[in-house]
């Protein structure tokens, strides 16, 4: 979608708006994200003032390619996700939660079992992104966590507003925002699937995604078409800066979701269409627009993709405004039983590798004369255990190569001491 050059008209437009897309057939309101702008911007109407400057900064710096962000780097954010329910039936499972984490995964990796659904025609455009997701380990207070906590509340349902957001109403305050990908998981009103909030210079303790109990991951409380764990897909799709693709310019082709590779689009999309599909942006003939786009509101067995275009949006966003969640360590648990960090050092290479990768314990004094080494995958589940016998100074080679590509951890542990150092494995 061409990028246009008046981004404070656009924002006005899309605020302004107040657009709850509702679905017109099956009523569920697809992303409260542009009412939630609106409520921060009525809050604070210096605000809007910053989001301007935000974009403009973004976009120099993506002309200058001032961030280097290229598609190379790979960063595993830390999740807390923070169930708020009034109702046995909302305090939603440990299992519906991993599933969403493994939504995100594969989603944001283009690993989904769905990207045969990309029509041929997109396919060149499609990209995974540089973002991946753990529970986090490690809680704030530096003690382990599962990255899941929960709060009975009096509260009926949220809005919005944010109440789910603080403790005072109802809700759960958010863990650092520096450190942790927020999500709260709660029973919102009016049918709303959830929000999110983009990244901004000036950073909120509000800043992630709200998600419906009902919406989140894909086993559980789900039901279609909203059952395979999109919503959060497309929220925090927001989060990490990406605009709806049809530019919320309420039905016309002048908004811009400024990216270059999405087709120009006029408004949203509801159930599944087929490709390709026209509108007064796109004309009759070529390629259409892009449906099947995460940040359309397409049912969840329709979406598939974000696009090279949005990768480096979002790659540049969050290294320019969130830099140090990109390099929080929550992911990894809590190292030594003992404190002795300078006794047990291990290096992984390569990383990313395809399965094979040698971890040369260079540094490993003081410590006994064996170790054990655990590969977990993200879910915590051991994958390989070995004992190694005079550490010190030891190199072995793991093949690793028969596991799905995705993130992993390598633990060296004895009776005192463990630590845990992740790596990649690619296709
Ligand atoms: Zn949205």
């Amino acid at each position: 979608m061409k990028i246009i050059k008046c981004l404070l008209l656009t924002l006005s437009v899309a605020i302004a708006r107040n657009g709850s897309a509702s679905d017109p057939v099956n009523g569920p309101v697809r992303c409260s994200t542009m009412e939630h702008m609106q409520h921060l911007s009525a809050e604070n109407p210096a605000l809007l003032q910053i989001w301007q400057s935000d974009e403009q900064m973004l976009q120099q710096a993506m002309s200058q390619n001032a961030l280097n962000r290229s598609s190379s780097f790979i960063s595993v954010l830390p999740v807390v996700v923070h169930v708020v329910y009034k109702t046995n039936g909302q305090n939603i499972s440990d299992a519906q939660i991993q599933s969403q984490i493994d939504v995100l995964n594969e989603d944001f990796a283009r690993q989904n079992a769905d990207t045969t659904s990309t029509p041929a025609a997109f396919r060149p455009a499609a990209s995974a992104t540089n973002f991946r997701f753990c529970l986090a380990q490690t809680d704030p207070f530096g003690n382990p966590t599962t990255g899941i906590e929960r709060r009975m509340t009096t509260v009926t349902s949220f809005s919005t507003n944010d109440d789910v957001k603080t403790y005072s109403s109802g809700g759960m305050d958010a863990w650092d925002v520096n450190r942790y990908f927020n999500i709260w998981v709660c029973k919102l009103s009016g049918g709303i699937l959830g929000y999110g909030e983009f990244p901004s210079s000036a950073h909120t303790n509000t800043y992630g995604v709200v998600i419906n109990y009902d919406a989140f991951g894909r086993t559980g409380l789900v039901s279609p078409p909203y059952n395979m764990g999109r919503t959060s897909t497309h929220e925090i799709g927001h989060c990490f800066n990406l605009k709806h693709i049809w530019g919320d310019d309420g039905g016309g082709c002048t908004g811009s979701d400024y990216v270059t590779d999405t087709p120009n689009q006029s408004s949203e999309t509801y159930g599944c269409r087929s490709w390709p599909a026209y509108d007064a942006c796109t004309g009759s003939s070529g390629n259409g627009y892009m449906y099947m786009n995460y940040m359309d509101y397409s049912d969840d067995n329709c979406l598939n993709m974000f696009t090279v275009g949005q990768a480096t949006r979002m790659a540049n966003a969050m290294s320019l405004f969130y830099p140090t969640l990109l390099t929080s360590t929550a992911c990894e648990s809590v190292n030594g039983l003992g404190d002795s960090p300078d006794d047990f050092r291990f290096n992984l290479y390569p990383n990313p590798s395809s399965g094979i990768i040698n971890v040369d314990m260079f540094y490993m004094q003081n410590i006994g004369e064996h170790v054990k080494l655990t590969v977990t995958d993200l879910t915590g589940r051991s994958i390989m255990e070995r004992i190694v016998h005079n550490p010190n100074g030891h190199i072995i080679q793991l093949d690793l190569t028969g596991n799905n590509a995705g993130i992993y951890f390598i633990t060296i542990s004895n009776d005192n001491y463990n630590k845990t150092q992740r790596f990649m494995i690619t296709n």
